[in-house]
Formats: structure tokens, C-alpha cells, sequence
């Protein structure tokens, strides 16, 4: 089995990390042995991204923002049950206190 060059960079990343199929990863490691190009393209990719942050640098990215938006929607919420709660007791202690000055 050959690959296209282009599918065996979009490989590349999952080979670099170990995450690519068994046969992928035959496939990519025969077509880096016979392409230059891709061989050279592997080699500089190894160098700028260590392994396993590689593939997974953009999706992390993705999940960082949305953990991010989760974060600040769940303090918003407990901040609206904080006053609510806070609202409730100041409205239960004023009601109290009427009754006691009754
Ligand atoms: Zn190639």
C-alpha cells in the first residue's frame, strides 16, 4: 500500500505520537523510507513538536476554551444561588424580626 504524500503528512502527526493505526503506521514509516520530501518534512516535524503534544496541541487548545467558558458559566451560577440564597435569608431574617417586634 502507497500513500499520497499529503495523506502521509495529515499521518505524520498521529505517527509522531504513536496514536496512527498499525497499518497506518506501516504505511507511513514505508513512505517515509522511499519519499525524500516527506522524510525531510518528518525529521523537521519531530524537531519542532515533542511528542505526544503534537496532535493533541489543537484539540487540548479547544477544550482549555471551552473548560474556560464551563468555568465562568458555573460561577456565574453560584453566583446568582449565592444572592438568591442571600436574598432569601435577609428577606426570611427581616420577616423574623417583624414578628418578634409583633
Ligand atoms: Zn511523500
Amino acid at each position: 500500500m502507497s500513500l499520497n504524500c499529503d495523506i502521509v503528512m495529515d499521518l505524520v502527526a498521529l505517527y509522531h505520537d504513536g496514536e496512527a493505526s498499525k497499518t497506518s503506521q506501516s504505511a507511513v514509516k514505508e513512505h517515509l523510507r522511499q519519499c525524500k520530501r516527506c522524510r525531510e518534512f518528518y525529521r523537521q516535524y519531530g524537531i519542532t513538536t515533542p511528542a505526544s503534544q503534537s496532535f493533541h496541541f489543537m484539540s487540548n487548545g479547544n477544550y482549555n476554551e471551552l473548560a474556560k467558558q464551563m468555568r465562568i458559566r458555573r460561577l456565574w451560577t453560584v453566583a446568582a444561588v449565592l444572592g438568591y440564597v442571600s436574598a432569601s435569608l435577609c428577606a426570611l431574617i427581616m420577616l423574623l424580626m417583624r414578628v418578634r417586634e409583633d
